[in-house]
């Protein structure tokens, strides 16, 4: 079948209209035509190449919800017609240790949706069904794709960490992950505060759950901030202060990183040592994460805010992304 997508055919292009055919259906595949894909910063990476891994033409988009139009012979827990999800990964051994416990999501031999693979930006797509999960009805498409990526990368460290409700969550940038995260620690019951750069943001992240804001850019607001958080999510995309965020760590306190900041992480010792506190970082999350994720998501309400904007728009969409203009996730509709 012919599928009809939006490529970059060199790093850090813009993207242009792309054919491909797609192979014919593997016994545990799963066709789905597309109806939302959500640009997440990863994407961004990889149309620049930033990790050294794209493989062009590179069709971006991990934050898919489309429709069941067609499956593979073994696939026996979905069925055409179904709404489902695909995010960052599409497969895995299924069988190593890590696959074995439930943690796909730590495999060496993890799959990319759009790596060596063509991802969202497209009509349609060829995935395995063990890593296309159904959404629950009560959730809209276009709220939610951006949960698949985006959305599990911060709900799973904060389930994994052991983040509960008498805990101080910190987020740092209010973008894509950063909204979401607000939200998912607010429904958790912390007392949450995001740290932002954009001024702008402070009244929507209040919205969102934060209790309190810090603006970076204000020194007296970053100095009364130290010492005031248990777990840190850093989701930020670009330069960091390392030890300005380790200052805001109280002890026992984790800072976790999920944002691919390009800043090389160089604390002291004694930044780990005195007070107990730790440096973490997490990828998405693990298939049965992003079950109870969504199943979280539709039991609080929670999704996405978006602006959603026709696939043919797709570079207009990027360049809100690049500029740090999304308010807060760019959706495209195909
Ligand atoms: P995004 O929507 O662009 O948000 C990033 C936010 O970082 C911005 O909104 C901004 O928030 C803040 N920021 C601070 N300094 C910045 C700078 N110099 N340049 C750009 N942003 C800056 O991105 P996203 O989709 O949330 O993704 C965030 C990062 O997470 C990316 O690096 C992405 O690759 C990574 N990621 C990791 C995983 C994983 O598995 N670990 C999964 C998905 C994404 P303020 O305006 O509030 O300051
Ligand atoms: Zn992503």
């Amino acid at each position: 079948m012919q599928v009809h997508a939006h490529a970059a055919r060199e790093a850090k292009q813009t993207l242009s209209p792309f054919e491909y055919q797609t192979p014919t259906l593997g016994h545990q595949d799963v066709r789905i035509e597309i109806s939302h894909c959500g640009i997440c910063h990863s994407d961004i990476h990889l149309i620049d190449n930033d990790w050294a891994i794209s493989q062009y033409p590179l069709i971006p988009g991990h934050e898919i919800v489309g429709t069941v139009i067609e499956l593979g012979l073994g696939v026996k827990h979905l069925k055409k017609g179904d709404r489902v999800g695909v995010g960052w990964q599409c497969g895995s051994c299924l069988q190593c240790e890590f696959c074995l416990r439930g943690d796909e999501n730590l495999c060496d031999h993890s799959q990319a949706t759009c790596v060596g693979h063509f991802g969202g930006f497209a009509e349609g797509v060829v995935v395995d069904s063990r890593f296309a999960f159904p959404i629950p009805s009560d959730l809209p498409s276009e709220t939610t794709a951006p949960l698949l990526c985006g959305g599990i990368t911060v709900y799973s460290p904060m389930v994994h960490y052991g983040v509960r409700p008498a805990m101080k969550v910190g987020v740092m940038g209010v973008g894509g992950l950063g909204h979401m995260a607000l939200q998912f620690a607010s429904a958790m019951g912390c007392e949450v505060t995001a740290f932002t750069t954009s001024s702008d943001k402070e009244v929507e992240a209040v919205k969102l759950g934060a209790h309190r804001v810090v603006m970076m850019k204000d020194a007296d607001a970053v100095a009364r901030a130290a010492n005031s958080q248990d777990f840190l999510i850093s989701t930020v995309s670009g330069a960091m202060d390392w030890m300005q965020a380790m200052s805001f760590l109280r002890p026992d306190g984790k800072l976790c990183v999920v944002g691919a900041s390009p800043t090389q992480i160089q604390v002291p010792a004694f930044a780990l040592i005195s007070g107990r506190r730790s440096i973490v970082g997490s990828p998405i999350g693990s298939r049965h994460r992003i079950m109870e994720m969504l199943a979280f998501a539709a039991r609080h309400e929670i999704g996405a805010i978006v602006e959603v904007m026709p696939l043919a728009k797709v570079n207009e969409a990027i360049a809100k992304v690049r500029a740090n203009q999304a308010r807060y996730r760019m959706v495209l509709k195909v």
